[in-house]
């Protein structure tokens, strides 16, 4: 009776989360959710060395949830039984055939571990209880900052929704590299509104690339356009279409460029500072459609 009650337990847990497991290949060995570590399964522990309980997966999963009865947890008798997993695994080990990757945030962003097939290794100091979703077998990617700008070498400055200091919500991710930088299209389109702007915080420039099939606009902030840059143009991926600059930014080591996705014809950016209503959804699983990690 116990062991039926515990089955039910997580399936039940599946559904209230509204099947956002992605299912992969399971191997016939692997009973998902049942507190034991198979071959062929992916397993975090509460404790380094692999100590403590344990929560064992078949496949990838982007959002562990946060809270009982609907988070993932950790299932095995031991230390921090019952715990909701997400931020707070100290060790894992890959039993799958496939490499898996450990993400410091929710839908396979932000910084990573991987985990060789047959890995069993404490998470390090970056992921130690900072897990918050992996993937099986992770495709290869270019990241976000590197795509942004020719020769790479960008960084994300501030995440989506991810304003610390600032009063609203951040409706776009912001990478920074270097004044002058060149600035690349992430996305094929037509160029569909240019703002030029100035220097300085009243002078806020704005690039609006809409891509009919994906029906989205990718829309550009602070860079300064290419004085070729026109609208009506054809835009493709990769192609230079600004200069970093500091366009609408109050001094020139805020140099940065926010990229923002918006579904539809849209030619102008949400508004994020001192707006508490966010507008755009979480872009993240869109960027990971088009080929790149967000980060
Ligand atoms: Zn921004």
């Amino acid at each position: 009776m116990r062991t039926l009650n515990r089955i039910f337990t997580a399936a039940a847990a599946t559904l209230a989360l509204g099947g956002s497991v992605i299912a992969t290949a399971t191997p016939a060995s692997a009973a998902a959710r049942d507190g034991v570590c198979d071959s062929g399964e992916f397993c975090y522990y509460y404790n380094s060395n692999h100590a403590g309980s344990l929560s064992d997966f078949t496949g990838s999963l982007g959002d562990y949830g946060t809270e009982q009865p609907s988070c993932y947890e950790f299932k095995s008798a031991g230390s921090g039984q019952g715990l909701c997993i997400k931020n707070e695994a100290a060790s894992a080990w890959n039993r799958s055939s496939v490499t898996v990757r450990v993400y410091y945030n929710s839908g396979y962003a932000g910084s990573y571990q991987d985990l060789a097939p047959g890995a069993k290794v404490n998470l390090n100091a970056t992921l130690k209880n900072q897990n918050a979703s992996h993937e099986f077998n992770p495709s290869t990617r270019t990241d976000l900052s590197d795509a942004l700008y020719s020769g790479g070498g960008g960084r994300v400055t501030c995440y989506f929704d991810q304003y610390t200091t600032t009063p609203g919500r951040h409706e776009g991710i912001d990478f920074a590299k270097a004044v002058g930088a060149d600035v690349r299209a992430l996305v094929s389109g037509q160029v569909i509104y240019i703002a030029r702007g100035a220097n300085g915080s009243g002078g806020l420039s704005t690039i609006s690339i809409y891509n009919s099939s994906l029906n989205k606009s990718i829309i550009y902030l602070h860079t300064a356009p290419r004085s070729s840059l026109a609208v009506g143009q054809q835009i493709s991926r990769g192609q230079v279409i600004a200069d970093e600059a500091w366009r609408g930014v109050s001094s020139s080591s805020g140099a940065h460029t926010h990229v923002e996705m918006r579904f539809g014809r849209q030619t102008h950016a949400s508004k994020s500072v001192n707006d508490p209503v966010l507008d755009n959804p979480n872009p993240n699983s869109f960027w990971q459609s088009q080929g790149y990690n967000v980060r």
